[in-house]
C-alpha cells in the first residue's frame, strides 16, 4: 500500500486517529473534545458550545453554538473546519477529481474577485477545498453536505438538483426555499417526496448551527478585531506554509509519518 495514502484517517491530531484507512470523502465528524489543528500548531483547539455568533478564523463564514476553540489567542473554527482533512476523494458532490484541502484561497490580493463556493455560490475568503483538475472549488462547510440528505427542518429526504438546474452567474435560480423563504443562487435541494426546497446555502446554515439566526450583511458588523486578527492569522498561517511547497496537503503528506511518531513529544519544538 502507498504509504502516502495511509495516513489520512486525520490531520487534526485527532486520538481517535487509529484507523488506517484511504483519504475520507468529506470532513469527519468530530468526536473528540480537543484537537490541535495544522494551521494553528502552536494551541490546541477546545470543543466549546457558546450560544453566541461567531466567524469561524478558517473559512470566514458565520457559525453559532459548537466550535472548537483557542484558549490563548482569538482563532475558532467549525467543527467542519477544524476536521478538514488535507485530501477529500470521491466526494459526492465531486467524485471524478481529488479536492485539495487550502488555508487561502487562490486570489486574495486585496479582496478584490475572490472565488465563488461552486455549491452555496458565496464567496470563499478562507479555508477552501480545491479541485487540482478543474476549477471546482468549495468551504469545508459546503463539503459536510452530499447528494442526498435529510436536514432537521423538513421531515423528508432531500436531493441536490442538478447544477443545469442551478444558477452560477450569480442570478437567482427563481426556486422559492423553503427555509429563508427567498430565491437566491447556488445549489438547490429538492424533497423527493413534497415541494419543498432548500438551497444549499441555507443548508449550509443549518450544519453551522444557524438556524433561525438573523445574520448580520457584513461579518465587519461583529467584532473588528477579529477579522483583523482573522486576516493576519490566515496571511501568517499561509506564508508559513508556502515555503514547504505547493499546498498545505503537500506539507503535510511529506511530515505525515514524522508528526504522527512524534505527537506525544512534540510539546517543546
Ligand atoms: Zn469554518
Ligand atoms: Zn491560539
Ligand atoms: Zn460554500
Ligand atoms: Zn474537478
Ligand atoms: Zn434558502
Ligand atoms: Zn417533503
Amino acid at each position: 500500500m502507498n504509504p502516502l495514502l495511509k495516513s489520512s484517517a486525520s490531520m487534526s491530531n485527532n486520538k481517535n486517529s487509529i484507523i488506517e484507512s484511504e483519504f475520507p470523502t468529506s470532513p469527519q465528524p468530530v468526536i473528540v473534545e480537543e484537537v490541535t489543528h495544522y494551521t494553528h500548531p502552536k494551541h490546541p483547539l477546545k470543543k466549546v458550545n457558546l450560544p453566541e455568533l461567531f466567524t469561524c478564523t478558517g473559512c470566514r463564514e458565520y457559525g453559532y453554538g459548537k466550535r472548537f476553540a483557542c484558549q490563548q489567542c482569538d482563532f475558532q473554527l467549525h467543527e467542519s473546519c477544524a476536521s478538514s482533512p488535507p485530501i477529500l476523494q470521491n466526494h459526492p458532490l465531486h467524485g471524478q477529481h481529488q479536492l485539495v484541502f487550502h488555508a487561502k484561497p487562490k486570489q486574495a490580493k486585496a479582496g478584490i474577485s475572490w472565488p465563488k463556493c461552486d455549491v452555496c455560490n458565496k464567496t470563499i475568503k478562507g479555508f477552501t477545498f480545491r479541485c487540482r483538475a478543474c476549477s471546482f472549488q468549495m468551504h469545508p462547510c459546503c463539503a459536510m453536505l452530499s447528494t442526498e440528505r435529510n436536514f432537521p427542518v423538513h421531515p423528508h429526504t432531500l436531493k441536490l438538483l442538478p447544477t443545469s438546474n442551478t444558477s452560477s452567474s450569480g442570478t437567482d435560480t427563481g426556486i422559492l426555499c423553503g427555509e429563508c423563504k427567498k430565491t437566491r443562487s447556488g445549489r438547490v435541494y429538492r424533497c423527493t417526496v413534497c415541494d419543498y426546497h432548500l438551497h444549499a446555502v441555507c443548508a449550509k446554515n443549518l450544519i453551522n448551527g444557524l438556524q433561525g439566526i438573523d445574520l448580520p450583511e457584513k461579518p465587519s458588523k461583529i467584532g473588528k478585531t477579529t477579522q483583523v486578527a482573522t486576516q493576519v492569522v490566515i496571511e501568517f498561517v499561509g506564508s508559513l506554509f508556502e515555503g514547504f511547497g505547493e499546498t498545505i496537503a503537500e506539507y503535510l503528506l511529506q511530515n505525515i509519518g514524522r508528526g504522527r511518531r512524534s505527537r506525544r513529544s512534540r510539546t517543546n519544538n
